[in-house]
């Protein structure tokens, strides 16, 4: 019997294999590289609120007043006193006209006489004497007169945001570690803050290596690639927000750098990497060929090696290194879909602890496999594959807990094939020590959000 037509076991996991005796698994890896950047409190900043977005706050926010400051009518309409109004629900009710406030207007009118109403728009300051908004939907307004025909009556503070009903002066807006996501920003311009103090975003250096390599759009000789890792893993930054700023206040958080396989050439990239940068992420020259010089080389610099090698596919080669300073490096494999999806495991959870945030848990769902999976035992597979809706969770007679996604491994699932891995959304964790997984069996599927 051939290699490809070996007959795999069931879903029953077998007994450990030599292979992942040898490696740390998943979790201890990942749980390692937690602990080493947890350890590294992140410092804070003042940040411009228009360059602020999904930064992390390094402090509480207070409300400096009351939200709404002040009572403000919540719709286009007329203003009246709520006695005038009770025979509405009989009968159409005419006042007369005596003024109009718009949003931004100071508005001291103080007495509104029985029979008397005023014009007031949506965000406009509403004079004490007014007891209810009555929508203009409802209105009807000619010569100074007002006919109203709302068919009920009003209800005293209709139609009206009344101070602090949001939140009271010096009472906490925004907690430390929020993340500043539009609502956020826009609560933090709410109570005025031109500045924000938030945790620092490591710079990042991104390191590739490889003689084959050329930039886009150069010429290739028939030996030579693409350089494609650093394009797509800045990808990954830019997803994370981490940018580098255009215009007076510009930063360099990002750079990319290139190295070929030469030692020489591998020692001066990796300097200037740590000289400049808080995190380096090298792409490729990492795994057993000759000319892998990267870890050799950072741990003739001092750098303290915490892993290389863990049990999972693709991305085995994966090192993690700490170097004085508190700076960390992410050594990932050069293979494409290796590079991305050990970003995706290791680096992003990293990178969201070192700029403040609470969790850097994944986004892992319960999905039901479409399609059998093989494999051997002993490294965990993160199978790229699409995430559908389960659609049969909808029969309402069937009260069974079923998953809610389906899930179908894409094509192409080679460490190399990029294209399996662009019609992706997911990926399946084919655990460590499965040799099969059966259609229909129910897996963790984690959601890739790019
Ligand atoms: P390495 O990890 O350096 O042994 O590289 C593994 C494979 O990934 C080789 O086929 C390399 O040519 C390829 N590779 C390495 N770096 C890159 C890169 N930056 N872009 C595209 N492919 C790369
Ligand atoms: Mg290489």
């Amino acid at each position: 019997m051939g290699i490809n037509t070996k007959p795999m076991n069931t879903a029953a996991p077998t007994a450990k294999s030599k292979e992942s005796e040898a490696l740390l698994t998943y979790n201890e890896a990942l749980k390692l590289i937690l602990q080493e950047c947890s350890a590294e409190k992140p410092k804070a900043e003042l940040v411009p609120l228009d360059q602020a977005a999904f930064r992390i706050l390094a402090e509480p926010l207070q409300a400096p007043f009351d939200l709404p400051r002040f009572n403000n009518s919540a719709v286009d309409g007329y203003g009246v006193i709520v006695d005038d109004l009770q025979d509405c629900d009989k009968k159409p009710v005419t006042l007369k006209l005596i003024d109009t406030v718009s949003a931004g207007d100071h508005n001291l009118l103080t007495e509104l006489k029985s029979g008397q109403c005023i014009k007031i728009m949506t965000g406009a300051v509403v004079p004490d004497a007014v007891e209810a908004v009555v929508m203009r939907e409802f209105c009807q307004e000619e010569d100074r007169t007002v006919t109203i025909n709302c068919h009920g009556r009003a209800r005293i503070g209709e139609n009206i945001r009344l101070t602090g009903e949001e939140m009271e002066k010096g009472q906490t807006v925004l907690d430390a570690g929020t993340k500043l996501t539009p609502p956020a920003l826009g609560l933090a311009a709410t109570v005025g803050k031109a500045l924000l103090n938030c945790y620092r975003q490591p710079r990042i250096a991104i390191v590739s290596t490889g003689d084959e390599l050329k930039e886009p759009g150069q010429e290739l000789s028939a030996s030579q690639i693409y350089n494609s890792n650093s394009y797509a893993i800045k990808a990954c930054l830019a997803g994370m927000h981490f940018h580098n700023q255009t215009g007076e206040s510009a930063n360099n958080l990002v750079r990319c750098l290139h190295t070929s396989d030469d030692r020489e050439s591998v020692d001066s990239t990796l300097q200037k990497a740590l000289e400049t940068s808080d995190v380096i992420i090298t792409l490729g020259g990492v795994s057993m060929g000759d000319r892998d010089y990267v870890k050799v080389s950072l741990e003739e610099k001092g750098v303290r090696t915490v892993f290389w090698k863990v049990a999972i596919k693709p991305g085995k080669p994966v090192y993690f290194a700490v170097a004085p300073g508190g700076k960390f490096i992410f050594g990932l494999p050069g293979n494409p879909v290796s590079a991305l999806v050990t970003f995706e495991l290791f680096v992003k959870p990293a990178l969201k602890i070192l700029q403040g945030e609470k969790s850097a848990a994944p986004h892992i769902v319960s999905a039901r496999l479409q399609a059998a999976l093989k494999k051997k035992a002993g490294r965990l597979d993160f199978v790229r594959a699409n995430l559908a809706e389960n659609a049969s969770r909808k029969h309402e007679e069937d009260q069974t807990w079923k998953p809610p996604y389906l899930v179908t491994p894409t094509r192409g699932q080679d460490s190399h094939m990029l294209t399996g891995l662009v019609k992706a959304d997911a990926l399946i964790h084919f655990e460590q020590e499965l040799e099969y997984a059966p259609e229909g069996a129910e897996v963790k599927a984690q959601i890739l959000h790019w």
